[in-house]
């Protein structure tokens, strides 16, 4: 008998021995499982890094961080110890351990992880690289799809990923990246979105987000759904919590669970279908504890909990690792594998980039696997598209890493556009990972723009939602 391309075999999640951890070596279970407990542990800098590793880890380790905060980081540090205890998870974690760890190398970037120079960026990257500013209603609200918004509630999350999408606003500045602001105060933030709402009963679906759910008091979030739930066009809420995996201490809180339920209920007696919607992006990163947030939800009444993962170079990219994150997921936890995300084109993402090629061959790899219902779709957000399952593309210059998109819908700010649906959309391989003819093209580019990072007019461009045709011939 020939073995498969993957082998399944269920496995038991496990729940990391923190007090392998130094700065963890005295912590009890009590502590462990509380969310206070957790959120003022967590590491927001290099002092508190090595208050939890100590002597573990080379001082090359802790320079390469803070190198990296100083350097191109878009995103400021925030890990709490559950995230931080899934890193190397079953064993005593050396230097050598750290760097090669997927959790590591996407929460916890060093320096030496980014591509060196003007590598680091692809010319096309931009701060709020699906311009979901610009297609804000009411601020914080984007209306993209004809029938769906997204709502941005707040700017922070108990844990900072990254290769955040929405760096451009969401946690603290960083040197590199000064974050923008958001101008209403919340309650008027969040009045003038349902009164959006209630004035567009062609939007039936709400994606509550931010940022992350789960820095909200759970008072002022039950607010907001509860005058959803009583917009009679809206069936559809979905609650974005990276935190159900990076802090599930939150989501097994008493007063959590309880309003949880409370929601559940009028949802269910209103045939609104309220659920959950998580990103996990390792397999072991679905540990007993985020097993047990999951099951608190359904048994809260929400009717499904949904992971939205992110692909990333070095984390993710094989089958195996996806499959085996799918069934820890699905087995262990009771989360649905929903989508994977092909890493958005922010600034100093290339070296967690995959190219639509890669996405192609991983989606077709993971077939056949899973439930259908459970089969992740790998999808590409494009730019003033939106997503796009990866084998959608309409033409792909695979030398050059430049795929063609269409689209079926017009954004909120395309109604009046009349070419909208004629026009093709682009999207760009990592140029790194393209034949030598591909990145020889791109180097002469280079040469007439000026530089990759001051090309700022191919930005100003990008902004315009130019087909790329222009730019390129
Ligand atoms: S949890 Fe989501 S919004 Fe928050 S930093 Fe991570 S990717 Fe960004």
């Amino acid at each position: 008998m020939l073995e498969q391309p993957y082998e399944y075999s269920a496995r038991a999640l496990v729940e990391p021995d923190w007090r392998r951890l130094p700065g963890f070596a005295d912590v009890t279970e009590e502590q462990w499982r509380s969310a206070q407990w957790q959120r003022v542990n967590c590491v927001k800098n290099l002092r508190q890094l090595r208050g939890v590793y100590g002597d573990l880890l080379d001082e090359s380790f802790y320079a390469d961080v803070e190198a990296d905060q100083a350097g191109r980081a878009t995103m400021s540090l925030l890990l709490p110890p559950q995230m931080l205890n899934t890193m190397v998870p079953g064993e005593v974690p050396s230097t050598a351990a750290m760097l090669a760890d997927p959790v590591r190398h996407y929460m916890l970037p060093v320096a030496s992880d980014r591509l060196d120079g003007p590598a680091a960026s692809h010319p096309y990257a931009a701060r709020d690289s699906l311009h979901e500013h610009e297609m804000w209603a009411v601020e914080g609200l984007t209306h993209r799809y004809p029938t769906k918004v997204l709502a941005e509630l707040l700017s922070t999350c108990p844990q900072y990923c990254g290769h955040c999408t929405r760096m451009d606003l969401v946690g603290n500045s960083t040197p590199a990246v000064p974050k923008l602001k958001f101008e209403l105060k919340p309650v008027d933030r969040q009045t003038a979105m349902l009164e959006y709402l209630r004035a567009t009963p062609g939007v039936r679906d709400v994606v509550v987000s931010g940022g992350d759910v789960a820095n909200l008091p759970f008072k002022n979030l039950e607010a907001f759904v509860a005058g959803l739930l009583e917009i009679e066009s809206v069936r559809d809420i979905r609650l974005a919590s990276k935190a159900l995996m990076g802090l599930p201490q939150h989501w097994l809180q008493d007063d959590v669970v309880e309003g949880m339920t409370r929601l559940a209920t009028t949802a269910r007696a209103r045939g609104v279908s309220l659920a959950v919607h998580t990103h996990v992006n390792a397999a072991q990163s679905v540990t007993p504890l985020v097993a047990e947030a999951a099951q608190a939800m359904l048994a809260a009444g929400v009717r499904d909990v949904r992971n939205q993962g992110v692909l990333l170079r070095g984390v993710n990219d094989s089958a195996a690792q996806l499959l085996d994150l799918c069934f820890a997921l699905l087995d262990g936890a009771g989360i649905t594998p929903y989508y994977f995300y092909m890493c958005d084109m922010i600034p100093s993402a290339e070296h967690w980039r995959v190219s639509l090629a890669q996405a192609q061959t991983l989606q077709h790899d993971i077939m056949g696997y899973l439930p259908g219902f459970a089969t992740p779709r790998i999808v590409c957000d494009v730019p003033y598209v939106g997503k796009r399952w990866v084998h959608q593309v309409a033409e792909y210059d695979r030398e050059r890493g430049i795929s063609y998109w269409t689209k079926n819908y017009r954004t909120g700010i395309e109604r009046t556009d009349e070419a909208a649906l004629d026009r093709r959309y682009t999207y760009y391989d990592p140029i790194a990972t393209l034949p030598a003819g591909g990145q020889q093209w791109w180097a002469q580019r280079e040469h007439r723009a000026g530089g990759w990072i001051a090309a700022a007019e191919v930005r100003a461009a990008s902004s315009r939602a130019a087909s790329a045709a222009d730019l390129l011939n």
